[in-house]
């Protein structure tokens, strides 16, 4: 992540917007997931309460059929056993209850069939196992599918004083059909099941489904009894989320699917909300960090830069004193040695004195360069024509690189006019050669080139050598003052930092790099001059 240096406010509104904007995000989100789990809970709830007015419309109807029963069987001729008169009773009451299908009265004992009537001839109501007597309330059964007057449900009741005698009735489930279906929402899927999870009532595919088992999810639901939901699929394929409710009394069950629609829809929108509303909180928490981290390392780069900016001025003030006291005593040596090679004629002295002259001048030399590194920030900076600078420098700097190394110089007209200051870009130039010429040690070519740079408010001075370029750990370190590979004696470490220093003085950069082809390359960025007419290079003769 790349990140410009941001001023203190920049720096307070992002945090402050980011810290603004997660908890509304986290707000938002929490607000919308619970909108969306109140609605599902809504209808779930809905689809609960149908499943208890089911149960409890078809308990009242099994309740009144009971109540029916009881009528008949607390009457005078079941209760004093007169067999004929109880049987035209029977015939009456079930004509007048269009959901009975059949009337018998049996011996629990002996399974013994006393008399029946049935809509459909005698059958159901006398047929199945001999059964203990009901409780004295009488007792809902299940449903059955097969035989005649069937599909029925069974009732069953003692008659009164006479617990052997078992009124038997059997009820049509169509009855609890229609009552479900006049009371489910149009389009909804509902079933009611006895206490052994067969269908009493179906909202689909009744005729085929009455009397025969529910899935496992609905008799998982029946075992457990009591109210709920449960996640199952019908027959049909149909997946969904059902609540359900059951009776104590008969221990049937109503079942009321919930449209899937209206429960996945708003719990996939709660979800995606919620992952949504994440994966943003958590991206521009990223970012954050990413930003924190980036912000950190610039810092951290800014310091360090600081940190060597102060290393070398100290340097540099400190080089500047002591080198000047060095100059001046160097001077006085001079001075002392020109008098002494006046007066003396002998030539072994003379030849001595010579010596000592020669290792003072290599000591101004040194002095030179270490006072122009120590003020290369303080030099007067105007308009300098490089192409009329290299013009007069050449002969120097062939002499610098010596003969095996070939000289190429290219300065385009329109990258002639610089600022800078002309003593330090000479210096510099001399400087380059110097390492150029220890680089390729005696054979090579040297090339020094000038072009505007695209943006036009640059030039760009190169300086390249076909030598073996930098190492990676010298590359970093190049310009820090004193850096040295060389052998002591032969290097002082200070020539790129007086290079660093003149460029930066003319309010440029430097660069350094591996060729291409090979070889080291200096790029000096300088100023362009604005007048376009260079000024004449000052005269460097006293100089050199
Ligand atoms: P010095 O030349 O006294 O060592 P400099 O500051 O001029 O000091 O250079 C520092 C170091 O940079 C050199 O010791 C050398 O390792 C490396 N260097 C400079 N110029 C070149 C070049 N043209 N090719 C390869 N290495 C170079």
């Amino acid at each position: 992540m790349h990140v410009e240096a941001l001023s203190p406010l920049q720096r307070v509104l992002i945090i402050a917007g980011a810290a603004v904007l997660l908890p509304v995000i986290a707000v938002l989100a929490l607000l919308l997931r619970n909108e969306f789990a109140d609605r599902q809970a809504a209808v779930e709830q809905s689809a609960l309460e149908n499943a208890h007015v089911l149960i409890e419309l078809a308990d009242a109807l099994l309740r009144g059929d009971l109540q029916t029963m009881r009528v008949l069987a607390t009457s005078v001729p079941l209760v004093t056993g007169d067999l004929a008169t109880a049987r035209d009773r029977a015939a009456v009451v079930l004509d007048a209850n269009p959901g009975w299908t059949s009337i018998a009265l049996s011996d629990a004992a002996t399974g013994q069939v006393k008399f029946e009537v049935g809509r459909a001839g005698p059958g159901a109501a006398a047929q199945g196992a001999p059964f203990a007597a009901p409780p004295p309330g009488g007792s809902v059964g299940g449903v059955e599918r097969v035989g005649a007057n069937c599909p029925c449900v069974r009732l069953q009741m003692s008659v009164l004083l006479q617990p052997r005698n078992v009124l038997r009735v059997t009820l049509d489930p169509a009855i609890f059909q229609d009552i479900m279906m006049r009371r489910l929402p149009a389009g909804a899927v509902g079933a009611i099941v006895d206490r052994t999870g067969l269908f009493v009532a179906r909202s689909l595919d009744y005729a085929d489904r009455v009397g025969t088992p529910a899935t496992s999810f609905v008799q998982e639901a029946v075992a457990r009894g009591g109210e709920g939901f449960y996640e199952g699929r019908t027959y049909e394929g149909l997946v969904n989320v059902t609540a359900y409710a059951s009776s104590p009394t008969s221990g049937w069950s109503a079942h009321v699917a919930i449209d899937r629609a209206l429960v996945s829809g708003p719990r996939a929108r709660a979800s995606a909300i919620m992952l949504g509303g994440s994966i943003i909180a958590l991206a521009i928490g990223g970012l954050m960090v990413a930003y924190a981290l980036a912000d950190l390392a610039l810092r951290r780069r800014e310091e360090a830069q600081l940190l060597e900016l102060q290393k070398v001025e100290a340097i540099g003030r400190f080089t500047g004193t002591v080198v000047h006291d060095f100059k001046n005593l160097l001077a006085v040596m001079q001075a002392g040695m020109n008098q002494i090679a006046r007066d003396t004629k002998e030539p072994r002295t003379r030849e001595r004195i010579e010596m000592v002259r020669a290792a003072i001048q290599r000591g101004t030399r040194l002095t030179n360069q270490l006072l122009s590194f120590s003020r290369a920030d303080g030099g007067e900076v105007c308009e300098v024509d490089l192409h009329a600078l290299i013009a007069d420098l050449e002969d120097l700097i062939r002499k610098t690189i010596g003969r095996g190394v070939e000289l190429e110089v290219r300065i385009a007209p329109e990258a002639r006019a610089v600022r800078a200051n002309a003593d330090q870009i000479e210096l510099a130039l001399l400087n380059l050669a110097g390492n150029a010429r220890d680089a390729m040690e005696g054979s090579g070519r040297m090339t020094i080139t000038a072009e505007p740079e695209p943006e036009g408010e640059m030039i760009a001075l190169r300086v390249a050598d076909t030598g073996p370029g930098f190492a990676p750990e010298v590359l970093e370190q190049l310009f820090r003052p004193f850096f040295t590979t060389k052998d002591p004696g032969k290097g002082t470490g200070l020539g790129l930092a007086q290079v660093e220093g003149a460029v930066r003085n003319a309010g440029g950069t430097i660069e350094a790099r591996n060729a291409e082809g090979g070889g080291a390359e200096f790029i000096l960025h300088l100023p362009r001059a604005r007048s376009g007419a260079p000024a004449a290079t000052p005269d460097r003769t006293a100089e050199a």
